[in-house]
């Protein structure tokens, strides 16, 4: 089965795709960590990315759709995730194009219902390895060494630039406006799910399970 996660930034649909491709052998399309790998290693696509990713605005529809197109056609067979992407009414257009012409299909678009008063504590307190991409958080999952990663050992577990405070609110408002719409039009296609994206990590993940994997 495949699968679209949304929902606000800081919900936890990294933390789960992590899981899902762990324990379910899925491939993971994480747009934002697609534009952040660009950015690193400075590639055209990552140079146009770049003014809006660091001030937390969206990168326009079309640079992203075309960037998933390239993705989406090279998967092979494997169930996948969207993580990140449809971030926009005209994105989730685009991706029903995209589908057709690869014979693909998505069942469910995963809604993780976290408060918005709990998405800040979770943005702010963020550390990521910028070696592996592994996602840490100061006090809900810190790694066993300071600034050490877990996964691959290396000692660059870091903040995101946009995990500033002004950059958060930035991308909340984003959020708010462009994506939250989405709800709707999932509901209208029949592939809305909404799960409690509050508590341990686990018990988040045996929700998911149940969706995507009954
Ligand atoms: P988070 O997981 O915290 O919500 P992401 O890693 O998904 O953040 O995204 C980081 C940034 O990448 C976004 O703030 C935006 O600038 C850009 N981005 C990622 N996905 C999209 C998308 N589908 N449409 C537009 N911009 C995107
Ligand atoms: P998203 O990809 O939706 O922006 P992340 O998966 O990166 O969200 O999670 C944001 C932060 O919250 C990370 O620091 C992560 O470790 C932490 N986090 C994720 N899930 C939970 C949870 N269920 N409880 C507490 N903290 C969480
Ligand atoms: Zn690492």
């Amino acid at each position: 089965m495949n699968v679209i996660l949304f929902g606000p930034p800081g919900a936890g649909k990294g933390t789960q795709s992590a899981l899902m491709v762990e324990k379910l052998g899925m491939a993971h399309i994480s747009t934002g960590d697609l534009f952040r790998e660009n950015m690193k290693n400075e590639t055209p696509l990552g140079k146009k990315a770049k003014e809006y990713v660091d001030s937390g605005a969206l990168v326009p529809d079309q640079v992203v759709i075309d960037m998933v197109d390239d993705v989406l056609q090279k998967l092979g067979g494997k169930s996948f995730i969207l993580d990140g992407f449809p971030r926009t009414v005209p994105q989730a257009e685009a991706l029903e194009a995209l589908l057709k012409k690869n014979s693909m299909n998505i069942e469910k678009a995963v809604f993780f219902e976290v408060p918005q008063n709990i998405l800040l504590g979770r943005l702010t307190g963020r550390r990521v390895c910028k070696n592996c991409g592994a996602t840490y958080h100061i006090e809900f999952k810190p790694t066993a060494k300071e600034g050490v990663c877990d996964s691959c050992g290396s000692d660059q577990v870091v903040q995101r630039k946009d995990d500033s405070e002004d950059v958060i609110q930035t991308r909340l408002d984003a959020y708010d406006k462009s994506t939250a719409p989405l709800k709707e039009y999932f509901q209208k296609t029949g592939q809305f799910v909404s799960i409690d994206g509050l508590g341990e990590t686990d018990k988040v993940f045996s929700e998911i399970k149940s969706v995507v994997a009954p």
